[in-house]
């Protein structure tokens, strides 16, 4: 099974988070999975490009995970080679007073890839499923009715010729309590800490049950879920890699066919310079 398929959750399934792994490096050389991510970067790359000639389909790539898991450095090591006019990468935050006065799917629409484009969500709309659920930002009865919502709105975007990929990079409590202490104890890191961190762990098994519903209840064809091991930066950025490049593979852009005989035009080009 390819590596893209092997962390990919089954339509219809329940997920238990505790049975998937957080670390599954075992039997894989380091040196050799970072050879291969820096190829599949190349590959995204060139795919992207064709992607963006060919002007017809979009993807929207969703990375959700808890706090210091590594969202921003995947997206670097993954995206880091392609053509920043084609790829959108959005990050939302605690949404504003005007943003909370709408729907909560408002925001995130806005945010969606135009033909042709990519655009990567830091965090989406599953937070209105998530926080939202954990720290009743809004009663059970609306949040519960959320999961249906979202699950219309992709399919409305999946109508509209764009292929969504969910990633959960599943991160262990353990691991997430070094990676609190680096950003405390590394000065070039220290800005990235904030006191919430400390609040969101420890409400850590009330997210695991919340992302549990979310990816149970919210995992469609064409719009996916996957669960990254997390513990070790280099194997999740290859399979995150392996992940993106699969997907770009599958809808297979290709150069569109020129909108004039190139043929005819470099006559006329000749002609131009002659005259
Ligand atoms: P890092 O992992 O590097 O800390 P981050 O994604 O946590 O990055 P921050 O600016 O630290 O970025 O945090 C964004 C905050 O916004 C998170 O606490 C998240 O829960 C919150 N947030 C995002 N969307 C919503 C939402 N719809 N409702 C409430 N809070 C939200
Ligand atoms: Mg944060």
């Amino acid at each position: 099974m390819s590596v893209a398929k092997k962390y990919q959750v089954g339509i219809g399934d329940k997920v238990d988070l505790s049975t998937w792994k957080t670390d599954d490096a075992e039997g894989v050389e380091r040196a050799v999975v970072e050879a291969k991510t820096e190829e599949n970067a190349m590959i995204i790359a060139d795919l992207q490009h064709k992607l963006y000639a060919q002007h017809e389909r979009s993807v929207l790539f969703v990375l959700q995970a808890m706090d210091a898991a590594g969202k921003d450095s995947t997206i670097r090591r993954v995206f880091g080679r392609v053509n920043p006019q084609g790829v959108q990468v959005k990050s939302f935050k605690r949404p504003t007073e005007d943003e909370l006065a709408h729907d909560f799917l408002w925001r995130v629409h806005l945010h969606t890839p135009r033909r042709g484009h990519i655009a990567l969500f830091n965090r989406s709309h599953y937070e209105d499923v998530l926080v939202a659920r954990v720290d009743n930002l809004v009663p059970e009865a609306r949040w519960q009715k959320r999961y249906e919502s979202i699950n219309g709105f992709e399919q409305a975007l999946i109508n509209g010729g764009t292929e969504i990929v969910k990633i959960y990079l599943h991160l262990s409590k353990d691991r997430q309590r070094e990676k609190l202490e680096e950003r405390l104890t590394d000065p070039t890191k220290n800005w990235k800490f904030e006191a919430g961190d400390l609040e969101t762990r420890q409400k850590w098994d009330a997210y695991m049950h919340a992302y549990e519903d979310a990816i149970s209840q919210c995992n469609a064809e064409h719009a996916q879920w996957h669960i990254v091991p997390t513990d070790r930066k280099w194997y999740r950025v290859w399979v995150v890699s392996e992940i993106v490049r699969a997907t770009l593979e599958e809808i297979g852009p290709r150069f569109p066919e020129p909108k004039l005989d190139p043929m005819a035009a470099m006559k006329l080009l000749e002609q131009m310079n002659g005259g």
